[in-house]
Parts: structure tokens; sequence; C-alpha cells
């Protein structure tokens, strides 16, 4: 082990190296110019003649497709984090558009590829897909061919493709402006001053209960008067889905992320009605941390107020925590985790022009993850640390076993390693902090973030569903009816344990997900629950479980998420895996006392 010189407060000095990836923006653009020629090339040479391919043509097709997507994924990669450091820099911007403009290039010469895959007879492609020279795509290619039914003609996907800026991306742009540039005047402890959206929620942390609802009353009713313009962004934006799901023959508003999550509609239906089933699991905790509080009932805006607050932790506590956590777990995995740290692709000073949060970036399957962090010191931190970690160990392993073609899990797994990953350092913590505020700090934020994943992002997709289907019934979807079917679905949720205050039926309005990715939502759900089952799974089987779980993670997206999951014995289409998931929360309940 290295010795670490001691970090400052809220990870002070701790910046990624990115030279790994690309030394500079020339060098950049550099890559993306010869990736562009490779297509061309690729392009001149294959086109047309997928149909008479074998499967060593198909495999040096395939080899040759993934060494191209290596270097944009590269290249794209640098540009994303050089600007997610530096909001302000100037370079990166130009080389941002530059990069753009070379993917949309690059997809429109390379589209023939899987047109011309996808339309071959499928005795021929079966027996393509089953020759061992492409052993490691064949998942890949199936998924592919899954299309065929939806897939239109090259010119009208072109077509189609080239309106996109504007039939797509001008609405979702719209959105994202319009919420972005939202400033509402608010003093939070520190004098009046103009806050953003997210500024203001993140007040719902505060232990002040006047400032929690002081801050969530300006939110919305800084939203309020946009709440026109937000509707109509997303009306359009469903009104053009509904038109492509009839013109590709989908079955309905969910179909096309059923089948990119390869999750049956039957299967995702049941996890949502089980889910529904017992939202009063939540209502207890919010019964009874009323009484915690000393008030007669919970108002939306204490869902998330603090009971005592767990001691602070240094980032490089942090990154011991962590290393011990997932060392318990298993020595691999801890030195997966250290490499991170190690060869500085990590991160976490928080610091002016840099964005908020913390991701962890894939790079490409032929580079290394990085990650970003911005770490206060609080125990929160911590957690996101474990979390961002869990990606990177997914991404890592993926890398070693699959090619850029199957490096990628699709979004309903992706979320799996990193909620199994704080919930590998939970266990750790639990069974060593001492400080009772500190224990008790970590279950309830435990707690409270399944309920915020588990039960509202399944009450987000209900949401949807409904908007789907009132805009498919022929009405438009004003700002009004959106929170109309808003509160109803809240509701539900919260049943009579929370009073919702009255500006919340703009809740709606700012959530990028409705506007970018329909029903991503439930796929946090999804991969929320599959965690606990893997952690009560973990406590079960104990050592004999860590093996199987490592070879999960260099599966990435080389089979479905039913076969993945399967190897634990977790049956997706049982209801009862879903009740076990439930079950640990409700354990977790039960311990927070
Ligand atoms: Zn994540």
């Amino acid at each position: 082990m290295t010795a670490i010189a001691p970090t400052g407060p809220r990870a002070a000095g701790v910046h990624w190296d990115l030279s790994q990836l690309v030394s500079d923006a020339a060098s950049a653009r550099q890559l993306l110019d010869e990736a562009l020629i490779s297509c061309e090339a690729f392009a001149a040479t294959t086109r047309g003649t997928v149909a008479t391919l074998d499967g060593a043509g198909l495999a040096a097709a395939l080899a040759a497709l993934a060494t191209i997507d290596n270097a944009l994924s590269r290249a794209g990669s640098y540009v994303g984090l050089r600007r997610s450091v530096d909001v302000n820099d100037d370079e990166a911007r130009d080389l941002e558009a530059f990069a753009d403009q070379a993917y949309v290039r690059a997809a429109n010469t390379l589209r023939f590829f899987e047109l011309e895959w996808i339309a071959l007879d499928d005795e021929v492609a079966d027996a393509l897909q089953a020759a061992p020279e492409v052993a490691g795509d064949a998942h890949h290619l199936a998924l592919l061919r899954r299309y065929r039914p939806h897939r239109l003609a090259e010119r009208e996907e072109q077509m189609l493709a080239e309106r996109n800026p504007a039939a797509v991306q001008a609405w979702q742009n719209l959105f994202e402006q319009t919420v972005a540039n939202v400033k509402a005047s608010f003093d939070g402890g520190e004098g009046e001053r103009d806050h953003t959206t997210d500024e203001l929620l993140s007040y719902v942390y505060s232990g002040d209960r006047a400032l929690r609802r002081g801050a969530l009353e300006t939110v919305y009713g800084a939203l309020e008067p946009l709440t026109p313009i937000l509707a109509h962004c997303y009306d359009s934006l469903v009104a053009d889905r509904l038109v492509d799901d009839r013109l590709r023959s989908y079955g309905g508003p969910m179909a096309q992320r059923n089948l990119s999550n390869e999750l049956d509609d039957d299967a995702v239906e049941a996890m949502m009605v089980a889910i529904e089933s017992r939202y009063d699991i939540a209502h207890r905790w919010y019964r009874r941390k009323a009484q915690l509080l000393g008030l007669d009932k919970l108002a939306l805006y204490d869902q998330y107020a603090p009971l005592g607050e767990g001691r602070s932790v240094g980032y490089d506590e942090s990154r011991a925590l962590v290393r011990a956590a997932f060392n318990r777990f298993s020595g691999e995995i801890a030195d997966v985790s250290e490499a991170f740290f190690d060869e500085r692709r990590v991160d976490a000073e928080p610091r002016q022009g840099k964005r908020g949060g913390a991701f962890c970036a894939s790079v490409a399957q032929a580079s290394q993850p990085f990650i970003m962090l911005n770490h206060t010191d609080r125990l929160r931190d911590v957690m996101t640390m474990a979390h961002e970690l869990g990606h990177g160990m997914h991404f890592t392993y993926s890398a070693r076993r699959q090619s850029a073609h199957s490096f990628h899990s699709g979004i309903a797994l992706a979320e799996v390693p990193s909620t199994f990953a704080e919930l590998v350092l939970f266990d750790h913590l639990m069974e060593h902090e001492d400080d009772p505020a500190t224990r008790s700090a970590l279950v309830r934020g435990e707690l409270e973030s399944g309920f915020a994943t588990v039960f509202r992002q399944t009450m987000m997709a209900r949401y949807e569903q409904d908007a789907y289907a009132m805009r498919a019934d022929g009405k438009a979807l004003t700002a009004d009816r959106l929170a109309e079917l808003w509160l109803a679905r809240n509701q539900r949720q919260y049943g009579d344990a929370v009073e919702l205050p009255e500006g919340y039926r703009w809740g709606w309005s700012y959530i990028p997900h409705f506007i970018n990715t329909r029903f991503y939502t439930y796929a946090y759900a999804f991969a929320h629950l599959a965690s606990l089952v893997l952690y009560a799974t973990w406590r079960e089987q104990g050592p004999a479980f860590v093996p199987r779980y490592l070879d999960f993670l260099s599966l990435g997206g080389a089979s479905s998420p039913g076969d993945q999951l399967g190897a634990f014995g977790i049956d997706l289409r049982d209801t009862a895996t879903w009740h076990r998931g439930l079950d640990e929360l409700e354990r977790l309940l039960e311990v927070a006392g």
C-alpha cells in the first residue's frame, strides 16, 4: 500500500489527471478526425456486403466498429469531463461542439451496418450469430434484431434523425433553459439572495422547519408562472413520441423503454403493483417521524428533515472507510477501487465553476473510468463515494471481459452495482460505527433514500402513464391537467400520512426525466429493489456469494437482466422477488425505530 499524503478539508487539491485519456484539445480533435476517416473507410468497404459476410467477416467488421467506438468515446469523454469541472472552459466548449458534430456524422455514416444486419432473413442471421468468431457479441447482435419490426427504411431513419434537433431537442433545450434560469430571492439564513431551483430544493435537508417550508413555497411560487411553458414542452414531446410509436408499430408508450431495458411489459407491471401494495411501509415511517419531530402530522417539506446529525467525515477517512468496507466484501474489489485514487481518476474538490452532484464516467471499453465527486466532509459524501465506485467496478470488470459493443449494461442494471456498493458500505459502518447519532442517521438515510427511489419513482412512472393515456385520448397536457394527474398519484403514494402543500401541484414541472427519457423512472425502483435482494442473498450466503457477484460485474451488457439476476436465483417474473426487496426496506424500518 502506498502512503497517502493527508488531504485538507473538503478534498482540497484532489483533481483528476485527464492527460491519461488525451493529452490536450488538439489531440482530441485529431482523434475525432481520424475516427471519422475510419468511419468513411469502413463504409466504403463494407456497405452493401453485410448479407455476404461469414462469421470471420462479421467478427472483423465488429472489431473495426469497436475501435471506432473506443476512439469516439475516449475523445468525447475527455471533453465532457473537462466541461464538468470547469463550465467556463471555452476551449472545452468549442471542442464539445466539434465532438457533437463528429458524433452525428459518424452515426449517419455507420447507420447502414445496423440496418443491413436487421434486414437479413432470420435463418441467415441466426446462423451468423451462432458463429464462434462472434460469440462475445452474440447478445448484442440479437438485441439489434429485436428492433427489426420497428425500424424504418434508411432514408426515413435519416430524415427523422436530421429533424430531431428541431422536433425533439428544441423542446428539451427550452425546458432546460427555463428551469435553469429560475432565480428566486430567498433568505436561507445569510440574508436575501437569488437562489436556483436546486439550491432551494436542498433546504429540505435543513433542521429548520420554517426554512424548509419557505424554500419549497418559494420554489413552487417561482415555477408557477412558467408551468404553461413547461407543460407545453412536455405536451409537444409526448405527442411526438406517440407518433413515433405509431410509425414504428410499438404496442404502447412504455414498449420502447421496456424493449431497451430487456424487460417484459408484464414483469414491469407486476413489479409496480407489488411496490404500490407496500406504500404502507413508508406511511408507518412518516407517522413515526412526525412523532420524533414532535409534530401531529408530517408535511411534505418535513420528509427529509434531519433527526440528529451524523458526524463529519473527511476525505481521507471516507477513502479509508470505503476501502475497509469493500475489503470486507472482497480484496479484489478493494484493489480496483483504490486504483481510482492511486491513478488520479477522481476529482473530489468542490470549487467555483464545477458542476454539482457526482457521477462515474465509463469513458470507453478500452480506457479507464473516472469519478467526479463534490466532497464536503458530510456522512452522505461517503455513501456517494461508495456509490460512484460501485459504478466504477462495474465498468472496470465489464471492460476486461467484454467488447465495446457488449460493455454497457442497459439502464435497468446500471444502478445495481452502485446501490449494492452503498449497501456494502452501510453494512460495514453499522458493524463498526460507535457514535449512536451517526448510526441512526445512517439507517434513516438509507430508509429515506429507499423510499425516494422505490416508491417515488414508481409513482412517477404511473404519472407518466396517465399523461400518455390522456394525450393519446386527444386531450392536450395543460399545466392544470398535469397538476391533477400529479396530485392524484402523490395522494396515493403518501396516503394520509403526509400533508401535501398547495404549491406541490407544480411538483411535476421541473423534473428532467419526463422530458429527456420517458419511463426512465421505474429503472431506479427496479435497480434499488434488485440490490436489496442481492444484499439479503449476500447476508444469507456469505463468501460463496462473492465470486458470483464478480462474475455478474463482468457481464456488462452481454446478457439480459433476467439472465444476469437469474444466476442468483432471482426470478423477475415472480412477484415474490419484489416482496423480498420490500421486506428488506421493512427490516430497515424496524431498525430505524
Ligand atoms: Zn448511480
